[in-house]
């Protein structure tokens, strides 16, 4: 039988009305900062749909498009006032940044507080020690897919191929806190296909169109295909959908699953900050 599809986009739908409904009674609205430096076109395309997700949920955003040559130090600047600003709740920089700028540098002078995009050390560090304040979107959109399947993910074998420090180790470490069995694999991994084969819930995160095919995956696994990849003007992800669909058991496609989900988490992450500004100002 093939796999039943995982409608990110139905599903990120549901939770960005719930989003606007509660937003429609704030009297305080909340306020995202998307920043965005140079004209890289995917950067571009994502920063818009950020900005139109959170216009749609009648939250309050400012967009600052900066010039490709602007340097560290106005960068510096920039978050520093927006750290600073109460109507801003949510600092998301979208990367990457040029080659001249230190991308750590700019992401750990955002206040953690305000980090919606969940990568800072004290973020990172309190997801770790389980004390989740602000996850990574793209982390908490991939468990909130697997969890839509009403799968039990306690003692799974779960596979999470891609080790980023936004990607696969957050989604490795929320996994693990729901006491699955993970394994992190990544491109020094020695016969992918043997990990991937054992995976009740298969994670793909790596930026390689067709990397997971139907032979590296056990059936009626749920997979969960974080990645976006440009073939010939398609946009596609690291799964070989056709194929895979035919033995796994839930299957996210791509376009119209983890992306949307991001979204609606980054919207979701904006309201947490700013309930946790309003509890600091007690
Ligand atoms: P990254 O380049 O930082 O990390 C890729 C990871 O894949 C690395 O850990 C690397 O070791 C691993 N890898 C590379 N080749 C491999 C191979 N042949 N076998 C096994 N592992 C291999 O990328 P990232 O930022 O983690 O993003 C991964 C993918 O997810 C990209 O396609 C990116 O566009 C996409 N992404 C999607 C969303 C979304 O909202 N849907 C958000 C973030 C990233």
């Amino acid at each position: 039988m093939p796999a039943k599809i995982i409608d990110g986009k139905k599903i990120a739908e549901k939770i960005l009305n719930s989003l606007k409904s509660k937003i429609k009674g704030m009297k305080e609205k909340p306020g995202l900062a998307l920043v965005l430096v140079g004209n890289n076109p995917a950067s571009e395309i994502y920063v818009g749909s950020k900005e139109k997700a959170f216009k749609e949920v009648e939250g309050y955003c400012e967009r600052h498009n900066l010039d490709e040559s602007i340097s560290e130090m106005e960068l510096l600047n920039l978050v520093n006032q927006l750290n600073n600003n109460p109507r801003i709740h949510g600092i998301l920089v979208q990367l990457p940044l040029p080659k001249h700028i230190d991308e750590h540098l700019i992401m750990n002078s955002i206040s953690p507080h305000k980090d919606v995009d969940g990568f800072t050390p004290m973020n990172l560090g309190n997801l770790v020690s389980e004390n989740t304040i602000l996850a990574p979107a793209t982390a908490k959109a991939v468990l909130h897919l697997i969890e839509s399947t009403g799968i039990k993910i306690e003692g799974k074998n779960v596979v999470v191929v891609g080790r980023s420090s936004i990607v696969g180790k957050p989604a490795a470490m929320m996994l693990l806190e729901k006491n699955a069995t993970v394994t992190i694999c990544h491109s020094r991994t020695k016969n992918l296909a043997e990990h991937t084969k054992k995976a009740d819930i298969l994670v793909a995160a790596v930026g390689k169109p067709n990397l997971i095919t139907k032979e590296m995956v056990k059936e009626g696994a749920v997979v969960i295909d974080v990645g976006i990849n440009r073939v010939n003007g398609k946009i596609v992800g690291d799964v070989d959908f056709n194929s895979v669909k035919e033995v796994a058991g839930f299957i996210t496609p791509v376009p119209g699953g983890v992306g949307p989900m991001t979204i609606a988490m980054l919207m979701e992450n904006t309201l947490k900050a700013m309930e946790l500004a309003e509890k600091m100002k007690v």
